[in-house]
């Protein structure tokens, strides 16, 4: 929490591009989050697409592509990753994303 050093109002956490700055939303004094463990309480939604993977689409370029149709779309390329769903015994679930339509599934094989 972080109140505006000129009126008092309670700042919020706002994203522009890579940054997070806190923005009074009366007078829209903004200042820099200096502490790293700030949590940011915005809840980040992604529209309901079955999964959700990460808030930020800027990440999603780390991850490698491969040929795989979308069953949404029919566009034939997708990032994929492995994640660990459940018990550590278990094998990792690969996950896909289409690089057109942003819809992301899992396979099932
Ligand atoms: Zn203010
Ligand atoms: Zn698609």
């Amino acid at each position: 929490m972080k109140f505006c050093d000129k009126c008092g109002n309670l700042m919020l956490v706002e994203k522009r591009r890579k940054h997070s700055f806190f923005v009074c939303r009366k007078c829209g004094r903004t200042a820099k989050i200096k502490d790293e463990k700030v949590t940011i309480t915005e809840a980040i939604h992604e529209p309901r697409r079955g999964i959700v993977i990460m808030g930020r689409d800027e990440g999603i370029a780390e991850f490698p592509k491969t040929k795989i149709i979308c069953p949404k779309c029919e566009n034939a390329e997708a990032y994929w990753w492995m994640q660990q769903t459940r018990a550590a015994d278990e094998p990792p679930t690969l996950f896909y994303k289409c690089t057109r339509c942003g819809y992301a599934w899992r396979s099932y094989g």
